[in-house]
Formats: structure tokens, sequence, C-alpha cells
């Protein structure tokens, strides 16, 4: 497997070798109000296996202190989603467990004279901030006393205020070039359950204000983000300097990673869900690592992928195809290669006997000696890829079946297909062939056949649904680039095929991968029955990528 090894790598390397820092402890922070995403693999991978290179450690931290659309079903998919990719966190805790604390330092800054309560509301507040171009202004209350504020942050917590009435804001600079210094909100107030606390509190702070502190408490000595909180780190820097903070965190920033033709915020995610455009959060058509798990990619592959995509401070936009590369690669050697026919057409083989059932040598994956082999059964009536027939042969190069020619049934006997039935529509319904008993694999090698086609036998077939993608978004052109995203949407995205898979795949389970001949990789899906199996198509067996 690939290493990690990116700018942040040498800071590491470089706060080691000076003594700045002694250990490596990173956090991965994720707010529990959706599932994860890949994007958000960037950020686990990164964060574990820079502390696993310096055999440092890595914390969950759930980052709830926006009590609004926070869920526990989000923390349990979250927790799932990180085993899953196979990384186990140091420890797991929640910034919600940080409030009491987080709440004392504040009162520490009322008292030194760094942060007030404010009665301006939200709107008057960024009226105040001013612009890039033009300085803020004072709150009329920002020279409140100490005992003052300290009284009214109290009432702020005791629940006396609304919604919106007060906030407690750092006193900082209301004409710093930078927005996010001029005087930032610490504490909100909210009635509202939260997830883990219930009422306990009815302020809240803000991510600013608590981030750095949660990191400090952690004693995180790196804390690495995406590129968005550029603008927010002097103000980490300010948190952490006035906090009376020994050993300070320092926050690093590394670019967002994007997918072509798919969507990665998880407010548009939860759109899909809640529009019904998509069956849940793990549809295999989603971006998010339950999605891509159900539709059959490798924590592997996944991994393989974001260290292959590198890291830098650049947002970066990844073909999607290179994901499909790594799960291939992942899986060459490693799935199993049983016969499927997606779209099946019947062929009855006349001059086979009756009721008779044959069992044949087949390799489970032709290129892994190590995977073993099966017995795969052959009988009077097989199915076979209704596209690898045509009743006319067109040229020399078709190197499947046609009336008059004759291909062999992998690991089984050549056939010559001699004539077709259709139904009132002019389908074809059954192809009539011949068998040379002669030709059995592996005792034969007389004559070459026209072409190799697999199949799979009607007295062991299990009837399974496939259903293949395309991407949930489509491309952006000049004409659908100012549309919503609704409506970029792909209204194609998902075809369902009904066919047929050998009997070797009976037991198979959710999850299960599988390398189709000369069909493409896929995967067992949940939806599967005893009687009906369904299989996800993860990938091609190519890249179809075109510059
Ligand atoms: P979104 O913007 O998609 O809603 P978020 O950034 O708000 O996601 P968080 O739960 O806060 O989601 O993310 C946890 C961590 O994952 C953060 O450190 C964030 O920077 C990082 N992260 C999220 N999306 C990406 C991405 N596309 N590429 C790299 N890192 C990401
Ligand atoms: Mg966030
Ligand atoms: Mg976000």
């Amino acid at each position: 497997m690939a290493e990690i090894n990116n700018f942040i790598k040498t800071i590491m390397q470089n706060d080691l070798d000076s003594g700045k820092v002694d250990e490596i402890i990173t956090r991965f922070p994720p707010e529990p109000n959706a599932y994860l995403h890949i994007g958000h693999a960037r950020a686990i991978i990164t964060n574990f296996e820079l502390a696993k290179a310096f055999n440092g450690k890595t914390n969950l931290r759930f980052d709830d202190t926006n009590p609004a659309k926070e869920d526990k079903e989000f923390v349990e998919g979250i927790i799932e989603d990180l085993a899953w990719l196979g990384y186990k966190p140091a420890n797991i805790f929640y910034g919600s467990d940080y409030f009491e604390a987080t709440y004392e330092k504040a009162i520490d800054l009322i008292k030194r004279g760094l942060a007030y309560v404010d009665d301006l509301s939200q709107e008057e507040i960024s009226k105040y901030r001013g612009t890039l171009n033009e300085p803020g202004k004072n709150s009329p209350y920002r020279d409140r006393s100490v005992e003052e504020n300290l009284k009214l942050f109290e009432e702020m917590k005791e629940g006396k205020y609304g919604d919106g009435e007060k906030t407690l804001r750092a006193k900082i600079d209301m004409a710093s070039p930078n927005i996010n210094m001029r005087d930032p909100v610490m504490y909100r107030i909210l009635h509202i359950n939260h997830h883990r606390q219930g009422t306990k509190w009815c302020i809240f702070p803000m991510y600013d204000f608590a981030h750095p502190l949660q990191d400090s408490f952690e004693g995180i000595t790196h804390s690495l983000c995406s590129l968005e909180y550029d603008n927010h780190r002097v103000l980490y820097d300010w948190v952490v300097d006035n906090c009376g903070i020994e050993k300070k965190p320092h926050q690093y920033e590394f670019g967002r990673l994007n997918i072509t033709n798919t969507i990665m915020s998880k407010r548009y995610l939860r759109a899909l869900v809640d529009a019904g455009k998509v069956s849940g959060y793990d549809d295999p058509r989603m971006p998010t690592l339950c999605g891509l798990r159900r539709r059959g990619f490798t924590p592997d592959a996944i991994r393989n992928f974001i260290l292959g995509t590198g890291l830098s401070r650049v947002n970066s936009t990844v073909e999607s195809d290179q994901l499909d590369e790594e799960l291939r690669n992942d899986l060459r050697l490693k799935a199993l290669r049983p016969n499927a026919v997606i779209n099946p057409v019947k062929v009855i083989i006349d001059n086979y006997p009756e009721g008779k059932v044959e069992w044949l040598d087949a390799p489970n994956n032709p290129e892994n000696e190590e995977a073993g082999m099966r017995k795969i059964s052959f009988s009077r009536e097989v199915y076979i890829e209704r596209d690898d027939f045509i009743e006319e042969k067109p040229n020399k190069k078709w190197k499947r079946l046609a009336l008059g020619v004759e291909v062999r049934l992998m690991k089984a006997y050549f056939i010559t297909a001699n004539s077709v039935e259709k139904d009132e529509n002019g389908n074809i319904t059954v192809i009539h062939a011949t068998y040379d008993p002669e030709t059995k694999s592996g005792e034969f090698d007389g004559r070459k056949p026209n072409g190799n086609i697999h199949y799979v036998d009607s007295a062991t077939a299990i009837p399974a649904e496939f259903r293949l993608f395309e991407p949930l978004m489509l491309d952006e052109t000049e004409e659908n680039k100012d549309l919503d995203f609704m409506e970029r949407l792909n209204p194609d995205s998902m075809h369902v095929f009904e066919g047929f898979v050998e009997g070797s795949l009976k037991d198979t389970k959710p999850l299960d991968h599988f390398q189709f001949i000369r069909n493409g990789y896929y995967c067992t899906d949940k939806d599967s029955k005893e009687d009906k199996l369904v299989f996800n198509r993860t990938c091609g067996l190519k890249s179809s990528f075109k510059l």
C-alpha cells in the first residue's frame, strides 16, 4: 500500500526534530449531522495515517456543539464507517462533553476583559461587523463592566433570555483586516434539546471558540482541517493564546477533495435523501462511505485512492474513474470470478440428453491459482448474454455466437447455433443449438471456435437482479452550469437488469465482492433474498476514462 507523504508530514517531522512537540496527536472532528462522504475520507486517512507514521495517535471527536441538526444515527454511522475503513481511534470524545470546561474558559475571558455580553441581534452584529473594505463599528454594549458581563452571562446560562437575545463576544479588534477577528461571537442562546446533554445547556459555544479549546483539552498537536478554515487560523491562535493553554495546538489546512459528477456537501446529500431522489444515505449512487461500501468499494481501494490523489493546500477535483481503477487493482486477484448473465437469452442444446447434468471444472480466479477450483454445471438449457448472439455474423471481428457459427461455452463445450424462436414482436426467445461432445474444455484442441462466451446453466441458475449505475450528476455544460443541483441530477442514473448467476453463489452475503466474467465488478446487495439475489455493479472491467 502507498505510504502517506505530504507537506504536513514534513511539518510534523520538523516539529519532532526541533523538540516543539514530543509526539503527534491528531483528531478527526466530524459534525454528526449526516453520514460521511468520500471527501471526509481524505480528512480521516490524512489524520490517522500521519499519526501512525510517527507512532502517534488520533482521536475521533464528534463536533456536536451545534445541536440543531445532530443525531445519534449519524454518530453511530460515523463510528461504523471509521471502523470499516480500518481505523481505530485512540479515544472517542464528544465536543459537548467539554461544555463545562469551555464555559469556565469563557468566564475567564470575561474576567480578563476579553469578552462581553452583547444585546445586538444577529443582523445588527453582521451589519456592525463591516466589510472587507470598511472597518467594523463597536457595539454599544462593548464596554460593559466585568461584573455586568459576568452577571449577564450567568443569566444567559440560567435561561433567562430567549434565543438570539444576547451573545457572548470576544473583544478583539473591530478594525481587523480579518473579519473573523472583529469581535467574533463565542456563545449564543438556543433553547433546544441536545442529543447528549438534553436541556442542561441553553448556551452553546461557537465552533471558533470550542474547537481550539477541545484540541487543547485533548493535547492535540496538529489540528488538521480543510482550506475554508484558513482565515480562521488567527482566531484559533487568539483563543489558544488567551485561554491560558500551555501546550498549544496548531492548525494546518489542506485542500478539499472533490470528485467529478457527484456532489459532496452534506447539505446536498441530505437534500437528495429528503427529496427521495435516492433510496437513502447508503444508496449505491451516493458518494457517502456507506453508499460506496454498498456499491462494492473496498477500504483498501478508498485508502489507495485518497493517498494516490496526494495532499496540498489547493482544493482538487479528481475523476471518479481513479477510484474504479483502485478497486480493480484491489480485487483483480482477490475476487472470485463466477458466471453471471445479466441480460439473458435461453439456448437449448437439442442434441444434449434431457435431464442430464454434468459438473465441469472451472478456476475461481484464472489469474490466481490459489483461489482454487469449483464445479459448474452444464445441461440441455443454458443462458447466455443476449449481446453474445446475432443471427447473421456481420464480419470477421464478430467473435461471438451467430447462426451457423461455433463458439466455446467457457469451461464446457463448443456449440453451434442453428435456429431461433421469436415472440410476436420479433424478439428472440430461444436459440436452438447443437454441441460437440468431443470438445470438452481441457480435453480438446482440434479446432478453434469463433470465440469464448460465458453461460449460466439453467439447471442450477439462481435468478438475480443487477443494478447498474451512472453518475448521479450530469456533466457540467454551458447550458446547465447555472441550474440548481436538483435540476442537474441525472434522470437515468440506475438501470436494472433481470438475469441469472451460477448456483455456486447461493450462499452469498451482502458485501461479497465478485468479478462477473466479462461483465465487471459486482457486490451482493442487502436487498438479496434466497430466491432472488441482488447485485450492484461497482465498476466495469476496464477504464472508460477518456482524455
Ligand atoms: P460538508 O462541507 O461536506 O458539509 P463539513 O466540512 O461541514 O462537510 P465536517 O463534519 O465538519 O463536515 O467534517 C469533518 C472534517 O472533514 C473536517 O475537518 C473537514 O475539513 C473535513 N472534510 C469535509 N469534507 C472534506 C472534503 N471534501 N475534502 C477534505 N476534507 C473534508
Ligand atoms: Mg463542519
Ligand atoms: Mg460544511
